[in-house]
């Protein structure tokens, strides 16, 4: 499979990327006959299903939803619900596939899944967007569960959708099971610290990257793709360890300042006004520029495929923090190793999410919940040890810590997999 073409279907992408760091650990050597190649690159299930739901003006609109169970080889299927146009059937497939491997890589105890609905949300009311989740959620009610699967949130979704799919739930099994979900408001039993989970582990990672190559981060700038969840938070904490954050876009456009932009100011600016666009003391600057700056560190933080061969020549920066999932192609990732920047692998770089929602789930569980500073420094302490092993085995191999990663994403689901037999 060849990855010429600047953006392809994710879920190729995602199979020829595992398939190539597969042959590297010898996968069909090392367990012949086991058909693990196939085993680990296809999903266990895939949900697809029509959702229809009565707008406030009572026309009947429909869409289509899924949900992909990939892997729960090492634990429940856990993973994201995406609401936006691109959550299509393949996209769930591949975000779900890299999210096995994320767990693998932070080692907690759960599989790979994740959840969509193929919708354009922002136009919808909010009596329609909660009949839309809690309808998918309907839909589902069989599928999700603390022991089964566990959705959390992603593009488009937050504490307000894991409300409503916990409500839902309860309404139609008739009892609280808080741990369904993660990524809920700290009032109902949300975790401390889930909010901002990813960005910080974003930033844990960049801190470990920077004190190997003796970087001091405050003499370096950074630019972030997608001002949303993710990117927001990277940002406030690359602001606070003394980075000037020069540049930020989301899907409306993008802005610049170069002494660095006041990264609370613009939270506060989107916050109010839906867009990083328009915010006072920065210029404006083409959205995909922000890819292309002349910066130390680069966060994509928005959607897959956005660093393609279309653009990869033009990327300036020294290091790649992917705190979205799959924003780097295959072949752009060869480039990028070719010219020596240095890539934190979406597998490891944004696990800081998932980490978080297994503490939120643990707490659930015991109905004991953790103070904000127990939070960080679990959090801390499993981002910075899972970097440590990737970084320790890409030295080993002399390979990138994406194929690291890989290595050992896949090592520890090939044993938990051989483990349970094959009957
Ligand atoms: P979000 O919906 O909160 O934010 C997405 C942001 O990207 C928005 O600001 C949007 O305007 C922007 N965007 C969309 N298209 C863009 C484009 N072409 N150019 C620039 N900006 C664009 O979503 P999120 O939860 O922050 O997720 C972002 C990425 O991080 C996704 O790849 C997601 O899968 C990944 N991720 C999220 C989590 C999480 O906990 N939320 C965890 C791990 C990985």
């Amino acid at each position: 499979m060849s990855s010429g073409n600047g953006k392809r279907n994710p879920y190729l992408l995602a199979q020829e990327t595992f398939l190539r760091y597969a042959e590297a650990v010898k996968l069909n050597d090392r367990y012949p006959g086991l058909n693990l190649e196939q085993r680990l690159t296809t999903p266990d299930r895939s949900i697809e299903f029509r959702l229809s739901v009565t707008c406030d003006n009572g026309a009947i609109k429909s869409f289509t939803a899924s949900r992909v169970q990939f892997n729960d080889d090492r634990g429940p299927y856990k993973g994201g619900l995406r609401f936006h146009p691109t959550g299509t059937l393949d996209h769930c497939k591949a975000l779900a596939f890299w999210m096995y491997l994320k767990t693998a890589v932070v080692d907690i105890p759960f599989g790979g899944a994740k959840g969509a609905i193929a919708v354009d949300y922002d136009t919808l009311s909010l009596n329609e967007k909660e009949r839309l989740t809690k309808r998918y959620a309907v839909i589902l009610r069989n599928d999700i569960g603390h022991d089964k699967d566990i959705p959390a949130p992603d593009v488009g979704t937050g504490e307000r959708e894991m409300t409503w799919i916990m409500d839902a739930w309860r309404m139609i099994h008739g009892k609280y099971d808080r741990g369904i979900v993660t990524g809920k408001p700290v009032s109902i039993g949300g975790s401390q610290g889930r909010r901002a989970a990813t960005g910080r582990g974003v930033v844990f990672c960049i801190e470990e990257a920077a004190r190997e190559h003796g970087i001091d981060l405050k003499k370096t700038t950074a630019a972030v793709q997608g001002f949303g969840k993710v990117g927001a938070s990277a940002a406030e904490f690359l602001f606070e360890d003394g980075c000037k954050v020069v540049a930020a876009s989301d899907v409306h456009g993008a802005v610049y300042c170069k002494q660095g932009l006041d990264i609370p100011k613009l939270i506060e600016h989107t916050e109010k006004s839906g867009s990083v666009v328009g915010f006072a003391g920065a210029e404006k600057l083409d959205r995909d520029a922000v890819l292309e700056q002349d910066v130390d560190i680069l966060v994509p933080a928005a959607l897959e495929n956005s660093i393609t061969s279309d653009n990869v020549k033009s990327i300036k920066a020294r290091m790649i923090a992917e705190g979205a999932n799959g924003p780097t192609t295959p072949n752009a990732d060869e480039a990028l190793a070719s010219r020596k920047v240095l890539v934190i692998p979406d597998v490891l770089c944004n696990a800081g999410g998932v980490t978080v929602s297994y503490f939120e789930w643990v707490q659930n569980r015991q109905e004991f919940y953790w103070t904000a500073e127990q939070v960080d420094k679990e959090l801390h302490r499993i981002m910075t040890s899972a970097y440590g092993q990737v970084s320790a085995l890409a030295k080993k191999h002399k390979c990138t810590l994406r194929e690291a990663a890989y290595r050992i994403a896949i090592e520890r689901v090939a044993e938990a997999c051989v483990r349970r037999g094959s009957q």
